[in-house]
């Protein structure tokens, strides 16, 4: 056996990959090394990456800033505990970070992964309602085909169709969930688009502490565009009846849907604000709550304090790369080049739309969706795919691509056009 064949036979043994089976798990790609908008297989062919790693690589691998960022910091101080002390790479990503966000978020608790940063949300809601008085105030109310993770506070927000509601329905609990928005992005809201999620907050506004939800851009509940209309109007209940919103920008955030964070779209600013994904590029875990002064100070209004502490809480490798990562943003040109990514994205995929299997396509800043009639067979598709030289992973019925920022519009076109070919040999 060579040695990839035994890396490949012992994975498949002993690893468990994302949503697999141990017993009958699906193909995996042993991948040599990433670079720029490529990743290379151990067997040297390259594929165009149409994921990003799941929104998180932005400017590509093997990024020279970004490396040196992490370089320099490991010679300095890869990591020190955070209880106690404090460090130039945290300060200055949350400088960052509040710089860029709406102006009313202004403290920072960074953890370690956007599940965890989507805890410390609902955490900081349900303490704040205590802190201030209303402690019946402890239920959180979403919309349906939402996404915020695997941990089970997070599975507890996530769709309770497609989220994993009936496998751990005795330990989740019961939240109030709202029909998702069925007004497209470039429709308005209609009382009648909104009714529901009226009704369901004016009823339940005494027990509520939070609203939840993925701002204009649902995406692993879906891939659905809805109205920033709609988010307006989520904006205006919540304040109507004293409840907090959480916006969890965690793949919008950081430019993907075409503004820096998605609830600027909708001209609003959340109470709680989940970033992660993107934030240090795709190169370390690392993820932010970013809570307004009115929210930490009443969550310290009794003398309380904020209960959440992990271990490795503002890594300085993963700040430090952050700060790089979020320099380069700045620093390019997204302002035209998301356009430009929409644009081809649509031109691309046009030979798509009218095919007998393919319901919807869609396309939001630098989103490409195709949506298909029936769910497609992942390990065949993905076959198709890596065939084609360009990596795709969907789910379910969803083909999708949020590329990095830096593709270049050759690699874009091969990317659309080998996608269309797929879609095209789909029965
Ligand atoms: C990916 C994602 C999460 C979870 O982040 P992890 O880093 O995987 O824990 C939460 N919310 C949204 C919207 C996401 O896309």
């Amino acid at each position: 056996m060579s040695n990839i064949e035994s890396m490949l036979a012992f994975d498949r043994e002993h690893l468990w990959h994302p949503y697999t089976s141990t017993v009958n798990p699906l193909t995996v790609y042993p991948v040599a090394k990433t670079d720029g908008v490529k990743i290379i297989l151990e067997d040297g062919r390259e594929l165009i990456d149409g994921m990003a790693s799941w929104w998180c690589a932005i400017h590509g691998y093997n990024n020279p800033a970004l490396n040196k960022a992490l370089c320099d910091q490991v010679q300095k101080m890869p990591h020190v505990m955070f209880g106690g002390l404090t460090h130039e790479p945290a300060v200055s990503l949350a400088r960052k970070l509040i710089d860029l966000s709406p102006p009313p978020l202004q403290h920072v608790f960074f953890a370690d992964s956007g599940s965890v940063s989507v805890e410390v949300a609902l955490k900081m809601a349900i303490q704040y309602y205590q802190a201030v008085g209303k402690p019946e105030k402890n239920r959180i109310m979403t919309i349906r085909n939402g996404y915020h993770g695997d941990t089970l506070g997070a599975m507890s927000v996530c769709d309770p169709v497609n989220g994993m509601h009936s496998l751990f329905e005795s330990v989740l609990p019961k939240h109030i969930f709202a029909e998702a928005p069925c007004c497209g992005y470039d429709d308005g809201c209609t009382d009648d688009d909104f009714a529901d999620f009226k009704s369901k907050i004016e009823n339940h506004a005494h027990e509520l502490a939070a609203v939840i939800l993925e701002p204009v851009v649902q995406g692993a509940g879906g891939m659905r565009f809805y109205s920033p209309d709609y988010l307006k109007r989520v904006r205006q209940a919540c304040d109507e009846h004293d409840v907090l919103l959480i916006c969890d920008e965690i793949a919008t955030g950081f430019c993907r849907a075409g503004a820096m964070f998605a609830s600027e779209l909708a001209g609003i600013c959340p109470d709680i604000m989940c970033v992660g994904k993107a934030i240090t590029g795709g190169y370390m875990t690392l993820a932010a709550t970013l809570a307004t002064a009115k929210v930490a100070e009443g969550i310290s209004s009794d003398g309380g304090v904020f209960m959440h502490g992990p271990t490795f809480m503002a890594n300085p490798l993963a700040c430090a790369v952050a700060n790089a990562s979020l320099d380069l943003l700045v620093e390019s040109n997204w302002q035209e080049r998301i356009p430009q990514i929409t644009k081809m994205l649509r031109a691309g995929f046009t030979p798509c739309e009218n095919l007998a299997t393919v319901a919807e396509v869609r396309c939001l800043g630098a989103i490409g969706v195709v949506e298909m009639k029936n769910p497609v067979d992942m390990d065949s598709i993905q076959l198709e795919f890596v065939k084609r030289g360009v990596w795709v992973r969907p789910f379910g019925k969803l083909i999708y691509v949020m590329p990095p920022y830096v593709i270049s519009n050759l690699e874009l076109e091969a990317l659309t056009s080998a996608i269309c070919e797929v879609v095209s040999l789909q029965r």
